[in-house]
Formats: structure tokens, sequence, C-alpha cells
């Protein structure tokens, strides 16, 4: 009698033609061939499925464990913040706290009592730290994390990208472990940019505010979404991965220009209700975000209930001369550390005077580059001597103000002030 083939349910091939044959573990009929297997987990790896990291991973204890293990109160958080973020008192103790909690209920067996999370929204002039802030925390905490800018958000339907295509992100950080994203932090940068245009979205179509804010609600409300595993616009024929927002921490933040003048203007204005205790006479109205309300985010385009899930608002200092040269000089990884340890592989000492540093920030202020355009002069000053150093067995190099103003005024200044 001859002897029965079994066949590959996928391809058809029998086992005299396909290398290995793999039961069915609950049909003794059914089979699948090696080659099979292999164009599958090819196909899997396109889509980003890891193998070992299956979407919907019933158990994915063994690497969450290691999440924030050793942060045990929100002063640690803020501790760890201080040493790379110059200043901004207020919203590192905003941020510690939330993403302590953010951490602590995540991390809660199952109770009565749900402890609700507390989204951040942050604001602040570009170049401030935003930014710094929320890499730095993600650090500290080892918690699944992303950045996503918001411009690149525009309605469905319209040229951008949909607003789940935020989850993709977090997918892809965590090599799609639906069960740790669900656990994750994500930025959301220049989320001014989707403020509303104008107050009668009727007039014209606000394909990149009001709508995308729409979108946006419902990821901030905590939500089951389709999440298009490439990112990008949703299409019918896609596969989508669930994931529910419930557990994700979103921290949003934006420069919010002009909106002194919303502040200034309730100000001025109320006698009652939020601003009631200050002094009007005492305002500093040289730093009116100090005085940020959730009503001057609704004045600048934002719809309520987005404010609404964005509880805790916190705001970040104006830069001044004396935060600008801190941040060259102390931060764990400063400038200036960089470069010093720069040139100790060249073989060679370097260190700047107090005057160079000096001058670096007021052409920092001069160009209006704030804490970002200081590693563009630095870099500008530094360059002849990058070049020329390595190789040439120089033991010591001291920066003095006459040699940074040469280079600086060696190079055209409006490529700077560009920036
Ligand atoms: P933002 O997000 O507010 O626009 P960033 O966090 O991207 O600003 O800051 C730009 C760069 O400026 C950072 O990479 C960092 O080097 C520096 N910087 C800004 N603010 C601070 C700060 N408070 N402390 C230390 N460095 C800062």
């Amino acid at each position: 009698m001859a002897k029965k083939h079994n066949t590959c349910s996928f391809c058809g091939r029998d086992d005299t033609a396909a290398p290995l044959m793999f039961r069915s573990p609950i049909n003794n009929e059914t089979f699948i061939c090696g080659d099979c297997i292999s164009s599958i987990n090819s196909l899997l790896d396109e889509y980003g499925f890891a193998p070992a990291q299956q979407v919907g991973s019933k158990d994915p204890k063994a690497t969450d464990t290691a999440l924030g293990q050793d942060i045990k109160s929100p002063a640690d958080i803020k501790a760890r913040l201080d040493e790379y973020v110059i200043g901004q008192d207020a919203a590192k103790r905003y941020l510690s706290v939330a993403v302590f909690n953010h951490y602590k209920r995540i991390n809660q067996s199952n109770d009565d009592v749900e402890i609700d999370k507390s989204n951040i929204i942050m604001v602040g002039r570009t170049g401030t730290g935003k930014t710094l802030l929320a890499r730095t925390i993600a650090r500290t905490m080892n918690v699944p994390f992303t950045i996503v800018d918001a411009t690149v958000l525009t309605e469905a339907g319209y040229v951008g990208e949909d607003v789940e295509s935020i989850l993709t992100r977090l997918l892809q950080e965590v090599n799609y472990n639906v069960k740790q994203a669900e656990r994750g932090i994500v930025f959301i940068d220049e989320i001014d940019k989707i403020a509303r245009k104008s107050d009668n979205p009727s007039i014209t179509r606000d394909v990149s505010g009001e709508g995308v804010q729409q979108a946006l609600l419902k990821l901030l409300e905590g939500t089951n979404v389709n999440v298009p595993p490439q990112g990008g616009r949703k299409h019918p024929d896609q596969q989508y991965i669930k994931v529910n927002t419930q557990n994700i921490l979103f921290i949003c933040a934006g420069a919010f220009d002009g909106i002194e003048q919303k502040i200034a203007a309730r100000l001025n204005t109320r006698s009652v209700g939020y601003s009631a205790g200050l002094d009007r006479n005492k305002l500093d109205k040289n730093n009116l975000l100090q005085y940020i309300a959730p009503q001057d985010l609704k004045a600048y385009g934002l719809i309520p209930e987005i404010v609404g899930r964005l509880p805790i608002l916190t705001y970040l200092e104006p830069l001044d001369r004396d935060a600008l040269l801190n941040i060259l000089t102390q931060p764990k990884n400063a400038l200036v550390k960089q470069y010093e340890k720069l040139f100790t592989t060249y073989g060679t000492h370097l260190s700047f005077t107090d005057e160079a540093l000096e001058f670096v920030v007021d052409k920092a202020i001069e160009f209006k580059l704030g804490a970002r355009g200081l590693r563009a002069i630095m870099e500008t000053i530094m360059m002849d001597l990058m070049y020329n150093t390595p190789g040439n067995n120089v033991k010591e190099i001291v920066v003095d103000k006459e040699y940074a103003k040469k280079q600086l005024n060696a190079q055209d200044s409006t490529r700077l002030s560009a920036i």
C-alpha cells in the first residue's frame, strides 16, 4: 500500500516536496510546511510583529517588572530631572507627581477604587526645555515612551496622518507589545498648532484644528482604538491593532505664541474666579505665563473637552541669562562638559574662560535663539579647533572671549539667526 503523504494546507505541496511538515494541534488532517512558516514569519516581520512579542501577548510581565523600579517618590523623579534640566521647578514638580501617580496606578492591584489618570499640558516658549523634561522623565521611569508632533495630524480623510498614528509610534517603541504600550507615556508636542483657527468653525473647513482635537479627545479619554501598524492614513483593507488608551498617560506641550494677551485680558477684566486672589498691581507683567489658567487655553482655541481632559496645567519659565549660563555648564551632559570630554579623546585639556561663556550666552540672546542656539554658537566657535587639534599633540587649549568672538565674526551671522 502506498504511503499517505501529508499535504501543506497553505501551499498544497506534500512532504516529498516540502522540507518539514507540522501537524495542527487540533486537527490531524491539517499541516503546514517549513517554507510556509518562514514566509509567514517574514510577513509578520514586515508588519512589525516580532514573534517573541506577539500582539496581545498574555504575559508581558517578564519585561514589565523592570519599569521604574527604583523610583520611590515624586522627589526621586524631580532629583533626576534636576540633573539634566535647569530651573523649571513648577513644571518639574507637576510632572514628577503626575508621572509618579501614573506609575502607581498602573501597578495597583485590582481594587474597588480606580485611580483616574491625570494627563498633563505644559505651556512654554520654544527651547525652554519641554521636550528635554519629557525625555528625561521617560529615561528615569523606563516606561514605554514616544514623542509625536501634533502638526502632522489632520482630520480623517485629509492629507496628513490620522490621530491614531500617535499610538503606532508607541507600539513601535515596544515592538508591538500591546500590553506594554497600554501603560506607556505619549508626549504630544506642538499641541497649540491644532488649536481652532477661527471662532466660527463653519466658515472654513478646519482640517487640522477642531476635527483633530475631537479625534484626539477620544484617545485622551481612554478608549479602544484601532491602530494602523505602520501609521499614516487608515484604509479599509488594513489590519489594525486594538489598543486601549485608558492607562496611557498623555503629556501635551506647546509654545502657545501670543497666549499672554489672553492671560492679560482675563486678568484685567476678572474680579472673581480663578484670578480673584491675585493683586493686579503685583502682577509680574514680564512673565504672565505663570498665571495661565484653563480658560486661557480655551480662549486660544483648544476645545473645552480637550482642556478638561488635560487637568494638570503647568508652565515653563522663559530662560534668562543666568539660566542659559547654567545650561552651558551645569547639567550632567552640559555642552561645555561634552566639548571637554571630546577634547580629552584628542589628548587635549580644553577649558573656557567665564567671559567666553558669557559671550556665547549674550549672542544666543542677541540672535533670539535661547537655549536652542547655544549648541549652534558653540559649534561655530569650536569648528576650527575640532579640525586642527586631533593628531597634533596639543596638550592645552583655553577658549577665551577674543577667540570666540573672532570665530563667530568669521561666520555669516545671518546663518545663526535663521535657526
Ligand atoms: P522645547 O521642547 O521647550 O522647545 P527643548 O526641550 O527641545 O525645548 O530644548 C532645546 C534644547 O535646549 C535642549 O536640547 C537642551 O539642550 C536645551 N535646554 C532648553 N531648556 C533647558 C533647560 N531648562 N535646562 C537644560 N537645557 C535646556
